[in-house]
């Protein structure tokens, strides 16, 4: 999931996108569009590289909240997000730090609670949008850490949305998916996303 932009690192893995100012990547699209495979556990020293590069690709941004493996084309059930940092309705409130990252490995869904509740979300691989999305703001999940340990954690707030939205993206959902609110989009090029999201919602 997005954040507030700033410069890209040097040597970070491309991050997929669905369009290119008014370009749809089919290649990236269809990648980022298939369901990940399992990581196998325990992990093998393939699971641990893909792991590895998945956190390193993230460390290296301060543009994201989190990232999913496929975003940096791996298909492969890999979450990685900052769990600190930020305010209810996910403002920055500043004290980032490396240490306040997660990861989740093949993360499974074991409980929602509470009432939806829509915010408008940025994705890294949906450039120049924000799409409203209902996610829950209480919820629990099943699977294991960057070591393969198995784990059982409850988030809430901003930090259980941006797990929801991290996880879609391992089962190729995305943003431009979800119908319930409003879609921002630069004016200039409202052309070319109306088109889209009519395409999409046929
Ligand atoms: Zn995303």
């Amino acid at each position: 999931m997005g954040a507030a932009a700033k410069g890209p690192g040097k040597t970070m893995n491309k991050v997929l996108t669905l369009w290119s100012n008014d370009q749809i990547n089919e290649e990236e699209t269809r990648i980022l569009r298939q369901p990940c495979a399992e990581l196998p556990i325990p992990l093998d020293s393939e699971a641990r590289k893909c792991v590895k590069t998945l956190v390193d690709t993230f460390l290296e941004r301060n543009d994201a909240s989190g990232l999913a493996a496929p975003q940096i084309g791996i298909s492969k059930k890999i979450i990685i997000f900052r769990n600190r940092g930020f305010t209810k309705d996910g403002a920055l409130d500043g004290a980032w730090t490396n240490r306040d990252v997660e990861v989740l490995i093949n993360p499974r869904l074991t409980q929602q609670r509470g009432n939806r509740v829509i915010l408008a979300e940025g994705c890294l691989s949906c450039p120049d949008i924000k799409v409203e999305v209902a996610r829950y703001p209480e919820i629990k999940v099943r699977g294991f850490d960057m070591h393969g340990r198995k784990v059982s954690r409850r988030y809430e707030d901003f930090i259980a949305r941006i797990v929801q939205h991290e996880m879609d993206h391992l089962e190729g959902i995305l943003i431009v998916d979800y119908h319930e609110g409003d879609v921002f989009v630069p004016k200039k090029r409202r052309g070319f996303f109306d088109n889209l999201f009519q395409k999409n919602s046929a």
